[in-house]
């Protein structure tokens, strides 16, 4: 199916044959839930499992494992109540919010910021990356901004990186965007989504952890960039 998803031609061939599998298999096997006023389309369903799908490409997993649904707004949902704000003090204003993911719960997302991100996927950020980047992190039992990197050695070149990267973060000295200093699980969610859209921001500011990003996701988004600015 040709939709809104937009970079369906970046991919080699390789990796476009298992893409199309793992979407296939997360629209079938996602418990899809369309909040008031949404029409959930093919097309809908589509467009979110693929760019859900593009962070597993390289991993060995072909599934999110915990995510019991996926829970589709029509446009961004409103928050009431006491919450932590990016500036770590607690607010009452209402909050409204393109996405959400909570462990053992389902993935929220608003179809006003997926489509935006689809339709304009170098716009420096993504909802469904973002997201997703919390089910991996997720995965490793706690939301940490540590995803599981499978060897001691791996966790400790992570944390040599990562930790000085989001220390810049909330020093307001970084590349990436504010809401990377909220915490160290905002900061590696908002770090995929500079890796998968703006790898070229992210690699001339923050070379280590593009590195330590492309070594984890096993894909070489500079290389997607470059091939995409040479057609
Ligand atoms: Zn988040």
């Amino acid at each position: 199916m040709r939709c809104e998803f937009a970079q369906w031609d970046l991919f080699e061939t390789d990796e476009l044959a298992r893409l199309r599998l793992l979407v296939a298999r997360f629209v079938s096997e996602t418990d899809w839930e369309a909040a008031r006023g949404m029409d959930l389309t093919d097309e809908v369903r589509v467009v979110i499992a693929a760019q859900a799908s593009v962070l597993l490409l390289g991993l060995e997993i072909d599934e999110y494992f915990d995510v019991s649904s996926v829970i589709v707004h029509r446009s961004t949902v409103k928050l009431s109540g006491a919450h932590r704000s990016t500036a770590g003090t607690m607010s009452d204003a209402p909050q409204h919010l393109a996405g959400q993911a909570t462990p053992g719960g389902p993935v929220v997302l608003a179809w006003s910021a997926v489509r935006q991100g689809a339709r304009f996927p170098r716009q420096g950020n993504n909802v469904v990356y973002h997201e997703f980047a919390h089910r991996l992190d997720m995965l490793s039992g706690i939301t940490d901004g540590t995803p599981p990197l499978g060897s001691d050695k791996a966790a400790v070149r992570w944390a040599e990186v990562c930790t000085p990267a989001y220390e810049r973060v909330v020093a307001g000295e970084s590349a990436l965007r504010p809401y990377a200093a909220t915490n160290p699980a905002e900061f590696f969610a908002v770090a995929t989504e500079a890796f998968f859209t703006r790898p070229d921001v992210l690699v001339q500011h923050e070379r280590e952890l593009y590195v330590a990003l492309r070594a984890f996701y096993r894909q070489d988004t500079i290389r997607r960039l470059n091939a995409e600015l040479s057609t």
